[in-house]
């Protein structure tokens, strides 16, 4: 019997709680609160990933519907971002310059709130690309959540015993993170730093191939040499 509520719907349901309580706080000035929160799923990101991008961030929330009604109204998936140099850049100078901002806001030299400012950004994006281009290129929580992601204690690994390489998974994954090899194009891997544990892949598989498990510590060099889809 198909189960009555899958982890997707509890994940819609803690973002769109996660989106009303941050909405609370910045209302009542009390955005400080959030940064909190934010850290502490920072700090524990080495154990479990990134939580807080996959269930709790406010940007990632609203992207939902923009990703949603964008593959409608265009019936196909949206392009990915063209492969050029400049991009890492660009997504160095983004983050740098999150950073100051970033101190200069814990510092109280100005009064900003770097959630709101960026996720027109994101919205604007997405319009365009895959939602997975803001995911993995330009947000700088996602760059400084990727980096203790890399090294997560839990994550979603691929059976390669049970994985037929259909590609479905890689195909929904909002966050670009699963790669395949290449040229051959037959195995599949899911790379941790990109993974926003959304479980969604986990759920289209229709071999039940994907697993959240504790990493291996040989696990991820081979991980990280797949080609990732965008
Ligand atoms: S959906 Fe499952 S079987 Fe298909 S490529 Fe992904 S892990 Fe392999
Ligand atoms: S790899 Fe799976 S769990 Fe991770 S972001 Fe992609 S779909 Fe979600």
């Amino acid at each position: 019997m198909p189960r009555r509520y899958s982890i997707q719907h509890w994940r819609l349901v803690v973002q769109i709680l996660a989106l009303l309580l941050f909405t609370y706080l910045l209302s009542s000035g009390r955005n400080k609160l959030w940064m909190l929160i934010m850290l502490a799923l920072l700090i524990l990101t080495p154990l479990g990933g990134r939580l807080y991008c996959g269930w709790l961030c406010p940007i990632n929330t609203l992207l939902r519907p923009v990703s949603w009604l964008r593959s409608k109204k265009a019936g196909r998936p949206a392009p990915a971002l063209p492969r050029v140099r400049w991009i890492s850049w660009l997504r160095v100078t983004i983050f740098i310059l999150f950073l100051l901002l970033f101190a200069m806001t814990l510092r109280g030299m100005i009064k900003i709130n770097l959630i709101l400012i960026l996720a027109p950004f994101a919205i604007l994006t997405t319009v365009f690309f895959s939602a997975a281009v803001w995911h993995r290129y330009f947000c700088p929580f996602g760059v400084l959540f990727s980096l203790p992601a890399s090294v997560s204690r839990w994550r979603f690994r691929i059976n390669p015993d049970l994985c037929r390489a259909c590609g479905r998974c890689q195909r929904v994954c909002p966050a670009g993170a699963i790669a395949v090899d290449e040229p051959s194009a037959k195995t599949y891997h899911i790379l941790p730093r990109y993974c926003l544990s959304c479980f969604t892949c986990q759920e289209v598989c229709p071999h039940s191939s994907i697993e959240l498990t504790a990493a291996r510590p040989d696990s991820s060099r081979a991980e990280e040499k797949a080609r990732p889809p965008v």
